[in-house]
Order: structure tokens, then C-alpha cells, then sequence
């Protein structure tokens, strides 16, 4: 349920209220403030709350809504129909995440395999303008024979490939044990498609300061997508970028998985939260990648992962989808063409800095 308060409500107002429903009505009021109106989302046990009764609390209410989803907190309707945004601090300044900002790109192996291949593919795709350095530490594998990721040693070289060149890491968090090693490093922490509905990681994830990548699960709806993010939600972290990678469907002959692109204005109707899409993950070949990312862009996407690795065909995972430099560098340039016409210009201030 949440509350719209008239315009030019006092605080003091507000607090009163949401004093009054947290103690006598207990429930959990928060409070969202938009750029003209205060919102205070109720969250709990609401189905049985009469909405006059909860509008005679106060003058100053203007409206008693239902969130009619089963997601609360990371619904539209929660955010009185306003994107919200997930800011980034990195080392060469804040990267914004959002409807309203320019498309982030995050780009790089899909596992960090050494010094050498992870520095290279950090300065390539910074040159080339991405934002964001990705790189498994901790790898997801279907068979436990194949690499599974260097661990704790892949961090210290992804945090130096961070103090090098200035780029936000983004890795992917496996098990809440491994939490806060990755989160020492981590600008964002991602939850894979396979981890989705790892519901004790999810509330760990929610329960620390760092954004969250939420992958979408291999056979998710959007509908357990979103309620995934809202546990993340719930335990107190909304800096969450939801990012669709690919779904499974009948036909594997010629794609890995069935890039979901309607899902993009379908999750932006539901959800204040951003969006990212992965091309690479989503169809599982690179010749494929850059049509798919820019069909992103043309979607809505806030945002772009791209798997680039210094030579695919030696990759200890995921070479097959994974583009040279120099294809990522024309990728780079065909988006920047799209961001114009689209008005998601990339935030080139970061690209020429330092
Ligand atoms: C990855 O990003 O390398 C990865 C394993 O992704 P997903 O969880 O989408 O399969
Ligand atoms: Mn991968």
C-alpha cells in the first residue's frame, strides 16, 4: 500500500505519521521523496488495512493506493511511477545507473585467467569507453571438471586492474561465505542466473552496502525476477540493476539461450529499478553479440555487459561469445551512433579522464 502526501507536506507531518504506523498499526512505512511529492510505502501485512481508515490518519494524505503486484518495494507503482537510479562510485567518479542517464557499459573476460589477459582487457575496453570492468573470480560452472574460477587470487588481480586504470569492478559473488572478499573489491556485486533464487544469498546480498547485479534466472519469469529483487529489497539494499542474459527456450541448435528483449519495456512498466542486458550470455556467440546490443539499446536498456576477452579462442570459459578488442572497439563506436538518436550519449567523461 503506499500513501501519496499533498505537495508541500511539512515533514514533521510525515514523521508524526509514519511514528503512528510503525507503533500502533505496525507496519513499515518508508519513506520514497520525489521531485514533487513525498510517498510512504507501506509494507507488511496490508491485504486487511481499510484504505479510508488508513486516509482519516491524516489531512495531508492526498491518496491511499494498493500495489496490485505481489513485488512491493521494487514496483513502479511503490516509486509513484519514478525511476529510481543505483550510483556507482568508482575511481575515476560516480557512474549513475538509469532511465534518465546516459547507456553504462561493462565489459571484460568472462574469467579473470591472469595478470597479463586481465590488465590488457581492462586498458582495451576503458579505451574503448566501457565503464565497468567485469571478470569472474568465482565461476558458475555446469560441470565441476571444468576451470572454476582462481578465487580470492582472481580478486587481488581484478583490484589491480581497478587501481590501474580507474574502471568500476563488477564480479560475481557464488556463495555468501565468499561475500565479503568479493565485496572488497567488487563496485557491484552480481548474482547470477544460477544463484537467482538463492534465497540466503539474496537477504546476505541485501543485508551490505554495495549495488547488486540480479541476473535473471535461465527459466525465471519476470514475475520471480522481480520478487528476487525485492528480497534484496527488503533486507534493506535498493541498489539493485536488474539484468536479463538469456532465457531457455526449445531451440538450442544455433543460439545458447533465447535473449528475452521484450523483457525490457515489460520490466521498465513494472519496475523503478534499471536495466541491463548481456548479448553475450544471451545468444553464446560473439558473431551475434553486436546486433543483439545494439537492439538493446533501441529496447531501453540503461545498460550493456559485454564479454571481451584478448583471444577468444584460448579462453578458459565463454570464448565462443566473446568479442577481440578490436570487434568491442567497432561495437563501441556503432553504440555511440545509437545513444545519439536514442539520447543515451556514453559517459565519455570517464573514458577520457585519467
Ligand atoms: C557470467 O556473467 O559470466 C555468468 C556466469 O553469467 P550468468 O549467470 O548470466 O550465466
Ligand atoms: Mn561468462
Amino acid at each position: 500500500m503506499i500513501l501519496v502526501m499533498k505537495q508541500g507536506t511539512p515533514p514533521a507531518v510525515i514523521d508524526a505519521l509514519m511514528a503512528e504506523l510503525q507503533q500502533n498499526w505496525r507496519l513499515t512505512p518508508e519513506k520514497i521523496v520525489g521531485q514533487q511529492k513525498v510517498v510512504v510505502g507501506l509494507v507488511g501485512d496490508t491485504a486487511y488495512l481499510d484504505p479510508l481508515q488508513v486516509q482519516n490518519l491524516s489531512p495531508w494524505i492526498e491518496q491511499v493506493l494498493r500495489v496490485g503486484q505481489p513485488f512491493k518495494r521494487v514496483s513502479r507503482e511503490y516509486r509513484h511511477g519514478q525511476a529510481s537510479e543505483v550510483v556507482v562510485s568508482t575511481p575515476l567518479g560516480e557512474v549513475k545507473f538509469g532511465e534518465k542517464h546516459p547507456l553504462v557499459v561493462v565489459a571484460g573476460p568472462c574469467s579473470v585467467e591472469n595478470e597479463s589477459m586481465i590488465l590488457e582487457t581492462a586498458r582495451r575496453v576503458k579505451a574503448a569507453g566501457a565503464q565497468f570492468l567485469r571478470g569472474g573470480a568465482y565461476k558458475p560452472r555446469t560441470s565441476p571438471y571444468a576451470f572454476q574460477g582462481h578465487g580470492e587470487s582472481a580478486l587481488d588481480l581484478l583490484g589491480a586492474a581497478r587501481e590501474a586504470t580507474g574502471l568500476g569492478v563488477i564480479t560475481e559473488v557464488m556463495d555468501t561465505a565468499d561475500l565479503e572478499k568479493v565485496a572488497q573489491v567488487a563496485d557491484v556485486l552480481q548474482v547470477g542466473a544460477r544463484n537467482m533464487q538463492n534465497f540466503s544469498l539474496l537477504k546476505k546480498v541485501g543485508a551490505q552496502p554495495k549495488p547488486v547485479l540480479l541476473k535473471r534466472g535461465m527459466a525465471a519469469t519476470i514475475e520471480e525476477w522481480l520478487m528476487a529483487a525485492e528480497y534484496i529489497l527488503a533486507a534493506g539494499n535498493n541498489q539493485v540493476i536488474l539484468c536479463e542474459r538469456g532465457i531457455r527456450s526449445f531451440d538450442r541448435q544455433y543460439a545458447r539461450n533465447t535473449l528475452d528483449l521484450a523483457a525490457v519495456p515489460v520490466v521498465r512498466s513494472l519496475t523503478h529499478l534499471p536495466i541491463m542486458v548481456d548479448p553475450s550470455h544471451g545468444t553464446g556467440r560473439a558473431e551475434y553479440v553486436p546486433a543483439m546490443a545494439l537492439a538493446a539499446l533501441a529496447a531501453g536498456t540503461d545498460s550493456l555487459m559485454v564479454e571481451v576477452h584478448p583471444d577468444p579462442g584460448k579462453a578458459l570459459s565463454d570464448g565462443p561469445q566473446s568479442l577481440t578488442p578490436a570487434e568491442f572497439d567497432q561495437l563501441m563506436g556503432q553504440l555511440a551512433s545509437l545513444t545519439m538518436v536514442f539520447d543515451r550519449r556514453p559517459q565519455e567523461t570517464l573514458a577520457t579522464s585519467s
